[in-house]
């Protein structure tokens, strides 16, 4: 990462920032190899570039392995440009506003199914980082009602889904690391979260030695994680203004979404290099949310 990089704020800003598909390369590289190259095969740290092809191919010097920028990362195979690609992961990476695939169509100019495919792929990295990180050390979670304002009826509306919003806490007793997940109906009755809801959450989403885990699930609880609900409210306001209403097949990637946000941010990471370099890493690598791992600017 050069020290001269500014975090670009707006579009326009992004696109004199990176005007041309060589500025993006470059950025992808140091973005993928910040200490410059190094062989996934076999560490070396030269490589024989060639350059013909629309995508820089590395040789190793050492051990002959061919490899790219996108080579095992939710880009690869991919025909759209690396400038599509970093356009959309910087659109993303607002957090006053997301976007959706017909905004970005129109911006990037490619057919609506090919841009609701980039993003697609874009959160599918995000969602996979985020599985291979468990909550730890003091944990809360707290019951949240994504959907409807206010139902008071016990039967619930096909519009309601149940989620469990649960995070790991620092020294300070505040939220260090959160997750927002998606309840399977079967788990709750009547509007009562069983004791099933509860089990397989620990078991997803807790680290298995942990002993410090509260959990409020009851309807009428006095005792409630005020910030988890604060941020159960916002993703529920942010997802509606950004997709306009959406059906449960795909509110799961959503959450995490903007629980990837917001976990950055409790991290004083850049969203946007760091997203960048979750595309960067090869499918099988995308274990962790490990924000101390990507180069951070000034
Ligand atoms: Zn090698």
């Amino acid at each position: 990462m050069g020290t001269n990089f500014h975090l670009p704020s707006t579009l326009e800003q992004f696109q004199q920032q990176f005007p041309t598909e060589e500025a993006c390369i470059d950025f992808f590289f140091s973005t993928k190899w910040p200490s410059g190259f190094s062989c996934p095969n076999c560490g070396h740290s030269h490589a024989y570039i060639t350059s013909t092809r629309r995508l820089p191919l590395y040789e190793c010097l050492q051990c002959h392995h061919q490899t790219s920028l996108t080579a095992g990362t939710i880009m690869a195979g991919s025909r759209t440009s690396l400038h599509k690609w970093l356009t959309a992961i910087f659109l993303i990476s607002r957090t006053e506003q997301g976007t959706n695939a017909v905004a970005l169509s129109k911006i990037i100019s490619v057919t609506y199914k090919t841009a609701w495919l980039i993003l697609h792929k874009i959160r599918h990295a995000m969602s996979t980082a985020d599985q291979g990180t468990l909550l730890s050390g003091i944990v809360q979670v707290n019951s949240a009602v994504y959907g409807k304002p206010y139902n008071p009826y016990f039967r619930s509306h096909p519009q309601e889904h149940y989620l469990l919003a649960g995070s790991s806490l620092n020294i300070q007793g505040e939220p260090s690391y959160i997750k927002l997940k998606l309840v399977p109906k079967i788990h709750v009755k009547e509007k009562l979260f069983q004791r099933s809801a509860t089990l397989d959450f620990t078991q997803q989403h807790i680290e298995s030695h942990t002993n410090n885990i509260e959990f409020i699930t009851g309807r009428f609880s006095s005792k409630r994680f005020r910030t988890l609900l604060a941020y159960a409210a916002q993703a529920g306001k942010s997802i509606n203004n950004t997709f306009h209403g959406i059906g449960q097949k795909y509110l799961q990637h959503y959450l995490d979404e903007f629980c990837y946000k917001v976990n950055l941010t409790l991290h004083k990471a850049t969203i946007f290099q760091h997203l960048t370099h979750l595309c960067t890493v090869p499918h099988a690598k995308l274990t962790s949310f490990n924000p101390e791992n990507t180069p951070m600017c000034a």
